[in-house]
């Protein structure tokens, strides 16, 4: 069934328990996903870009579906999924990109203005909350600032417990990322994680954390990090490698035995290499059965 952030994550931070927030681009990450989640009767965060940003160059690169089309499906599958589904906008900078994907069907979205001022940011998230609010759609918000590529592990980047307080009281987001030490995509180092911090975080505020940059921490981290008090996790580079392992494994197999791979089986054989290692990080979140 479709439900929003709150109805995931609220019940998650109360009991302890991690959510994994997936990103999909395709009809088989939805699959996958879903297939993980409903094998685990467990809930679930499929994340979306804003695919119909007329700003990002890339947009149609990266999903060429019709975005309404595409989200007409995901919306679909979503509410006849037995368990709780929540369609999240991922990193959004923009206002206009938030509302695009609201008017899409998203039941969550996240504006990003980390890289903004402090006041900025506040003032852009309170614009995004106050239209979201009025659609039942929550909304995820950033202070500090998870890096792309290279780990900061001076601390000057982690989130402070007198900003999340100060970003909490201001704008009363509904969730919030949290800079604790992870990266997005590949590590290139051992990350430092804050655990600490993300302790002091969640006694500070009521607002669920979020952890951005998951992809490749060991499962002693993300059990140290759910339980400290990261409420969801963003997983999305280990997916992507995963699904494509499994189609090089087999193509590498048809080549060997002399045979010629068939399309249907090599993307067959990419929605279960994800869908895999999307059961394997619902175990590590130690997310909760319905
Ligand atoms: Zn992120």
């Amino acid at each position: 069934m479709l439900v929003n952030g709150n109805e995931i994550l609220l019940k998650a931070r109360e009991e302890h328990y991690g959510v994994g927030a997936f990103n999909v681009n395709d009809y088989g990450a939805v699959e996958a996903i879903l297939g993980a989640a409903e094998e685990t009767r467990t809930p679930v965060i499929i994340q979306i870009g804003d695919w119909t940003d007329p700003n990002a160059a890339e947009s149609k690169a990266k999903n060429p579906w019709d975005a309404k089309m595409f989200m007409n499906f995901v919306r679909y599958r979503a509410d006849i999924s037995p368990v709780p589904v929540c369609i999240h906008l991922d990193h959004c900078r923009t206002y206009e990109g938030c509302i695009r994907s609201i008017k899409l069907g998203a039941t969550s979205v996240m504006i990003d203005a980390s890289m903004c001022s402090f006041e900025e940011n506040i003032a852009i998230t309170k614009k995004v909350i106050e239209a979201a609010r009025g659609c039942g759609v929550t909304v995820e918000a950033e202070i500090g600032h998870v890096d792309g590529h290279a780990g900061d592990t001076t601390g000057k980047l982690y989130t402070t417990v007198d900003e999340a307080v100060r970003f909490y009281e201001e704008t009363k987001v509904d969730s919030l990322a949290v800079a604790i030490g992870t990266v997005h995509g590949i590590y290139a180092e051992e990350p430092v994680l804050q655990y600490d911090r993300i302790a002091e975080l969640r006694d500070a505020i009521p607002a669920p954390l979020v952890m951005h940059g998951a992809s490749g921490l060991n499962a002693e981290q993300y059990k140290k990090c759910v339980e400290r008090g990261i409420t969801k996790i963003n997983f999305a580079t280990y997916m992507q490698l995963a699904g494509a392992d499994a189609i090089e494994k087999m193509v590498d197999a048809n080549r060997a035995a002399g045979e010629r791979s068939r399309f249907q089986a090599l993307y067959s054989a990419g929605v279960a290499g994800m869908r895999a290692i999307v059961k394997e990080h619902i175990g590590y979140f130690q997310t909760k059965s319905i």
